[in-house]
């Protein structure tokens, strides 16, 4: 099986909320996600996609995904795209760094792979860890008590485990931890995510201020020293995010017991098989993680289910559904949330087909 032509298209994806706000007053009203397509010479198509949280949340952004497999696309061209290990080399070779422009092309060959064994992503990853996976629903920032309300409220359509966007003003955010255990139950998760917006003195006036509410503390600071030096001084269970960017980050926060648990996500680290090769590590070593992506729709939704259903139970502290976040919706046979749970497919790759003619024309053809 050859590469014989890459296509992707910009989506336009409206929130159902209207606006999705984070740390230091960073908002986003429509997200803008790049689809790929990878068609092969047996006529076989693989789906990926990419959706970076605006420009000002990772060193990623929507016209730099489309750039960036403009570069290095021409390079995959005449490939097999069911060897993802030569596949993923000739990438770093071509375009050094950039690992979110790599994820949709690595995501598309994933689904090529399964869609050539006969088998879904989720098998060829290892395999299902029980019927489904239990869900996290992101609060986006207001003030406190509206926060707890969405809580509430998501809690009523069968979501156990939630995220709170803070990092905004000291008193707030305590404010903002404090409302929501009133409204849960027994059993619930609740985390505190600042996105890097408090610096060292207010990470720890928030810290001591809910030490004894049942929260977990999710990358408090923008550094990663700034974040251990937190975690050294607060009991709370404590997640690392946007700088656990690649393995080589991941095995270091690990020798120095700077977290509990890590936030693995797609896009961030270079695509599905750099994500399970995090995976695999963390589940080696006794790392729990929450299993996502910087955004998306569809296809990140299903790519995300494969990865979550094949991590045992243990090890899942959440997983995502970005696709029950928009309003847009370009696959019909997509996974969708039951009661706060979710499942990967069990067609052949990621078992979703984008129907080409919501998508429009391609914004590149290679
Ligand atoms: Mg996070």
């Amino acid at each position: 099986m050859r590469i014989t032509s890459i296509r992707a298209w910009g989506v336009e994806l409206p929130l159902r909320e209207g606006r999705y706000s984070w740390s230091n007053d960073n908002f986003v009203d429509l997200f803008d996600s790049t689809v790929v397509a990878v068609d092969t010479d047996v006529g076989l198509t693989g789906w990926g996609e990419v959706c970076p949280l605006g420009p000002a949340y990772l060193p990623a952004y929507a016209n730099g995904a489309r750039a960036g497999i403009r570069e290095i696309g021409p390079a995959l061209i005449g490939l097999d795209p069911r060897e993802l290990g030569r596949l993923n080399a000739v990438m770093d070779q071509t375009l050094k760094g950039h690992p979110y422009v790599k994820s949709p092309l690595d995501m598309a060959c994933w689904d090529l792979l399964g869609k050539s064994a006969g088998l879904p992503v989720a098998t060829l990853l290892g395999g299902r860890h029980g019927e489904d996976f239990a869900l996290y629903r992101a609060i986006s920032q207001e003030a406190p008590e509206a926060m707890a309300a969405r809580v509430g409220a998501y809690r009523a359509e069968g979501y156990r485990k939630f995220q709170l966007k803070v990092g905004g003003e000291v008193e707030a955010d305590i404010a903002r931890i404090k409302a929501c255990p009133k409204v849960l139950e027994p059993g619930d998760i609740l985390v505190a995510d600042a996105n890097t917006g408090w610096t060292m003195h207010e990470a720890a006036r928030v810290c001591d201020a809910v030490r004894e509410v049942d929260v977990y503390i999710e990358q408090p600071c923008a550094s990663y020293d700034a974040c251990l030096t937190i975690r050294r001084r607060t009991p709370r269970p404590f997640v690392l995010d946007e700088v656990m960017d690649s393995l080589d980050m991941v095995v270091r926060g690990l020798a120095d017991g700077a977290m509990d648990a890590i936030n693995l996500k797609i896009g961030k680290v270079g695509g599905l098989t750099r994500a399970r090769q995090i995976r695999d590590f963390c589940v080696s070593t006794g790392l729990a993680m929450t299993i996502e992506d910087s955004w998306g729709g569809d296809i990140v939704t299903a790519a995300i289910a494969h990865l979550a259903h094949s991590t045992p139970e243990e090890f899942r502290l959440s997983a995502t559904d970005f696709n029950s976040y928009v309003t847009r919706s370009i696959a019909p046979d997509a996974p969708r949330r039951i009661a706060g749970r979710l499942a990967a497919g069990s067609a052949p790759g990621l078992g979703v087909s984008p129907d080409v003619d919501l998508l429009g024309e391609p914004v590149i053809r290679l």
